[in-house]
């Protein structure tokens, strides 16, 4: 039987993860925590579930099909209304992830978050998509979660696309062993490489991990025969100082190999509904998006060290102007 792993999306049309129109597929489970993290659907490899509280017609249907009393009994409107920060669907510690309750509610207020697909199906989608790939540079980029925790399927998926001849990007935080990166390069055309913090302990303090491993990969990964785009989220209060980036473009330019692209991600917190789907208390929820306006002073200090830098991602822009089209 073909190996399936839980997939959370398959985004079309993205002009912000690698040249031309995109067609980006989401794998579930990530080995780092980021606090600022925009897909925490994403974070862990098993399934869970969204409850959408604005679905929610309070039937009590789910209450009752739970086994493991694993779901808070049915409140009234007005009672949940008091109750907007507190009340929550799942019980997190009873449930088993059965999902009896999203098949007992009628409502789609239950959702599971991951849907198990093989590379076949994958890919029977993304070449849906082939005509835009053809007109504009385009193809699949495969993302998360970090795709290398599924190391062989991640493999495997990316040499397939090739076959295909679909243009590939990865991308990856660059955390796990550098065999796993080398294979995955291989058949990849464009690393996406995200670089969060050059200090290991702030690194450590926002996502869970040292960031050893991670620069290590990056270092390797410029040596190797495969184009590298370094994506630095930015995030306030974390790596958003002007001496920090005069740092970071001293960092890349004393890299072993050439960098295609930076490209500066401004902070965003359009995410925080799925944090409330997940039951979870966002941390960042009260902090304002960033201004992109704001990190082109940041993109002008990689520029001034010969790197081309954008702020947003966009490969489509550069597409344009430059009328590059991919080998594929
Ligand atoms: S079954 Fe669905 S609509 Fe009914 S209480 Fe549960 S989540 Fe809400
Ligand atoms: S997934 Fe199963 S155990 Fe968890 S709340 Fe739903 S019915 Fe209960």
């Amino acid at each position: 039987m073909e190996e399936k792993v839980l997939v959370t999306d398959i985004a079309r049309f993205s002009v912000n993860d690698g040249p031309g129109f995109r067609t980006n597929v989401f794998l579930k489970g990530c080995p780092l925590h980021c606090g600022w993290c925009h897909n925490p659907e994403t974070i862990d490899i098993s399934p869970e579930i969204f409850w959408k509280r604005r679905l929610c017609v309070q039937c009590g249907a789910c209450f009752d099909a739970c086994p493991r009393q694993a779901v808070n009994p049915p409140i009234s409107p007005e009672h949940l209304q008091e109750q907007a920060s507190d009340y929550f669907k799942i019980i997190p510690g009873r449930c088993d992830r059965c999902m009896k309750c999203v098949e007992a509610c009628r409502y789609d207020a239950l959702q599971i978050t991951g849907k198990p697909m093989s590379i076949s199906e994958i890919l029977d989608e993304v070449e849906k998509d082939r005509l835009f790939y053809d007109n504009s540079g385009g193809g699949m980029t495969l993302s998360g979660g970090e795709p290398t925790v599924h190391a062989h399927f991640s493999e495997e998926l990316l040499r397939q696309s090739h076959e295909r001849l679909i243009h590939t990007c990865l991308d990856t935080n660059g955390h796990c062993m550098w065999e796993v990166l080398e294979g995955i390069a291989k058949h990849t055309d464009i690393i996406l490489f995200d670089l969060k913090h050059l200090d290991p302990q702030k690194h450590y303090e926002l996502t869970g991990v040292r960031n050893d491993l991670i620069l290590a990969n990056l270092e390797k990964l410029c040596s190797f025969p495969v184009e590298v785009w370094v994506r630095i989220p930015v995030i306030p209060g974390f790596n958003d100082g002007i001496d920090y980036h005069k740092l970071a473009a001293e960092y890349l330019l004393g890299l072993p190999g050439p960098i295609g692209r930076i490209d500066l991600l401004p902070y965003h917190n359009w995410c925080q509904d799925k944090y409330g789907w997940l039951g979870i208390d966002w941390v960042y929820r009260e902090v304002e998006a960033m201004d992109p306006g704001l990190l082109e002073v940041y993109a002008q200090i990689y520029r001034e060290k010969g790197f081309t830098a954008t702020v947003g991602g966009s490969g489509f822009e550069e597409m344009k102007k430059t009328g590059r089209m991919n080998k594929r």
